[in-house]
């Protein structure tokens, strides 16, 4: 019953099924384990006279004093109290004669609930617009869910309620010994949705937590318990000569990765290590180096990025760097003529290409290699472990992951806490620091003259809008009639490119057009791929900059100034809360994104920082890495002692688990 689809439940039809299945909810088992965000707490009616300021709570009374008014054009304001000391007030659209129908139902109500809010007013409290019942609800912790469009939280409140008849199902997942005494997996789900009490409500998320962190830490240690890697030779010749080729001095901070590099390679222990380096802080270099240094004692090199336009752009480089070496480089992603995939997977069954950069399509199962001995991962985080691991199983290889998302120390053990970690801390000499502008929306006119006047010079631009997952449709169509009215009026001068999320293949396209310096102006809903390296563009405008992380910020306008002219970027934020301005503050004063990283952390914490915006889809459902540190550090200790005991893992419950884990 768990894999049947959403359809088996009350209210859910053919087409409702398809809108919620683009939000991830498929079969009842989604349903079950989609978590609630909040919780309404309806567990006690608070004396209108008792009520606390500043905190949600369910009250009730008599309804006095009733009153609407007409406060514009189709505006009404409705007011009443509850006892002599709270007051009420509701907002309504109404036109034409005649009370409204909000007024008119509240007139009906003797007694009446209302939750909401309160606030200090003139007399007593306030609240506004709180939701009311004319009847006494059910009281207890009532869950509130992530907004979807179309669908009303009592409407998912029934899904749940139905599906929960199957929670026994689920099954336990943890071994006796791990669980230890927390509740069981069927019990922790019920209780999460449905809480009887706040005790009980942290009992279930704990539990939920720690399965959360026990699954992802497993998945991400076992099998990896291969003790015996490649030797690589110490640099020889071809290493020598690459370095002597290089174009420029490396930074102190590269000359230590590539030291942490070769101890690695040359040692008989597998390599699992993480580069983590700024955007253009040189670890292409790295991956190069570490490449060669492969070549060199007759291996071959995977390298694996995210996408096609990046595999096209990275192959080439390493072309360019590499083909003077005599080192054969090839390109295979999925988009290319299938004769042309089978001409590379024949090199590299043959060993007669040597590095080999590519997308997913690297790791289907006809890929073969003769001797992979060097596995690369550019910006690790938008693959999964799975893919990861897939990779490695190419052959005994060595891994080396490069991040360009700084990620605070802490977080990076927990992450990867199961590789070696290399920080690159310094950029380039004489690189130029992105001018950052935070900009009243009053001149966005003149942002968008200045931009148009840089491309008239010959120069690129970026503008980039914010979706925001939960009213995701909204914003798109929004966005897209933004980016159709700056087309037609603002930039109408120039050459423009439009992508969004909800494109396929065209986007490479785009993105080509624009490296290819045939689109001057790419507007962009996703976030424009990281590692793209278009240096002649030089502009960058952020609408709505207040709805990006400062991590995302700074990678953003990474993008432009990556050429000998200076790039700027214009923050353009419309909702600009005193906390806000703080936050784009850190991203304009400062370039390092070591610390914006921190600081994005210390203001939002890092539920957020590995949100969904970031990285496309949340990496816990339930667990937050910054206050749930502890279970994870118990969870961490858990596994580690499992895999002592057993480093293959072979509890079928728990191998079912990992499968089903999507990281
Ligand atoms: P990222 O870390 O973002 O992947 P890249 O490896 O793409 O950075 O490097 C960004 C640019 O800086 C490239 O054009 C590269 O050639 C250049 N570069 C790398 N290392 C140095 C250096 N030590 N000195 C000068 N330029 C460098
Ligand atoms: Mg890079």
């Amino acid at each position: 019953m768990l894999e049947a689809s959403v359809t088996v439940l009350p209210g859910i039809g053919e087409k409702r099924a398809q809108t919620i299945k683009a939000l991830g909810l498929e079969t009842v088992r989604d349903i079950l384990l989609s978590y609630p965000r909040a919780y309404k707490d309806f567990q006690r009616i608070v004396e209108p006279s008792q009520i606390e300021l500043g905190v949600e709570q369910l009250t009730s009374g008599q309804l006095l004093n009733l009153t609407e008014r007409r406060i514009s054009q189709g505006r009404r304001v409705i007011q009443g109290q509850l006892g002599s000391s709270l007051t009420l007030t509701w907002f309504v659209y109404h036109k034409g004669p005649g009370a409204s129908f909000l007024f008119r139902k509240l007139q009906n109500a003797e007694t009446l609930w209302v939750y909401g809010l309160a606030k200090p007013a003139l007399f007593g409290a306030e609240m506004s617009s709180p939701e009311f019942f004319l009847r006494p609800p059910k009281l207890g912790l009532m869950p509130v869910y992530p907004l979807m469009s179309g669908i009303s939280n009592d409407q998912r409140i029934r899904w749940v309620e139905a599906a929960l008849k199957h929670v026994h199902e689920l099954g336990e997942c943890l071994p006796d010994e791990i669980r230890g005494n927390r509740p069981g997996r069927a019990e922790a789900v019920q209780e999460i949705h449905f809480p009887k009490n706040w005790t009980r409500y942290e009992k279930a998320r704990e539990r939920l937590v720690f399965e959360e962190f026990f699954l992802f830490l497993l998945g991400l240690q076992r099998g990896q318990g291969v003790t015996e890697g490649i030797a690589h030779e110490v640099d020889g010749p071809l290493v020598q000569k690459y370095l002597a080729n290089l174009p420029f001095e490396l930074t102190a901070g590269q000359k230590d990765a590539l030291r942490q590099v070769a101890e690695d390679m040359e040692s008989k222990r597998p390599m699992r290590r993480l580069i983590q380096g700024d955007v253009g802080s040189g670890k292409t270099v790295v991956a190069e180096y570490g490449a060669v240094k492969a070549v060199q004692s007759g291996g071959q090199v995977a390298m694996m990025v995210p996408t096609e336009v990046l595999a096209r752009q990275m192959a080439g480089r390493l072309k360019a760097a590499l083909e003077p070496l005599e080192i054969s480089v090839e390109l295979l992603i999925g988009n290319m003529k299938g004769k042309e995939q089978e001409r590379v997977r024949q090199t590299l069954e043959s060993g007669d290409c040597d590095v080999v950069v590519g997308t997913h399509a690297l790791i289907t199962e006809k890929v073969n290699f003769k001797n992979l001995s060097l596995a690369i991962v550019d910006e690790q985080h938008r693959f999964g472990v799975r893919q990861r691991s897939a990779l490695l199983g190419k052959g005994n290889a060595d891994l080396l992951v490069m991040s360009a998302t700084p990620i605070p120390r802490s977080l990076a053990l927990t992450m990867y806490g199961d590789m070696d970690t290399t920080e690159i801390r310094d950029l380039p000499a004489g690189r130029q620091v992105v001018d950052t502008r935070l900009v009243d929306p009053a001149r966005r006119d003149d942002v968008y003259r200045y931009l148009v006047s840089r491309v008239h010079q010959g120069e690129q631009a970026y503008v980039v809008f914010p979706l925001v997952e939960e009213s995701e449709h909204l914003d798109l169509k929004a966005a897209n009639q933004e980016m159709e009215a700056l087309q037609n009026g603002l930039l109408a001068s120039v050459r423009v490119g439009l992508i969004h999320g909800q494109m396929g293949k065209e986007k490479d396209a785009v993105f080509s057009a624009f490296a290819a310096g045939d689109i001057d102006v790419l507007l962009a809903t996703t976030v424009i791929e990281v590692g793209m390296n278009v240096p002649n563009a030089t502009v960058m405008v952020i609408e709505n900059a207040e709805r990006f992380g400062l991590a995302q910020l700074h990678q953003l306008r990474g993008r432009v100034g990556r050429g000998t002219k200076g790039g700027i970027c214009f923050l353009l934020a419309y909702n600009l809360a005193p906390h806000s301005r703080e936050r784009l503050d850190v991203v304009r004063k400062s370039n390092d994104g070591f610390y914006i990283a921190e600081e994005d952390l210390r203001l939002r914490g890092p539920g957020d920082l590995f949100g969904v915006r970031q990285w496309g889809q949340p990496l816990f459902r339930l667990a937050d890495l910054g206050e749930d540190s502890e279970i994870l550090t118990e969870a961490a200790h858990q596994v580690r002692e499992l895999l002592a005991r057993d480093p293959l893992v072979s509890s079928p419950q728990l191998r079912l688990e990992l499968e089903r884990y999507e990281w």
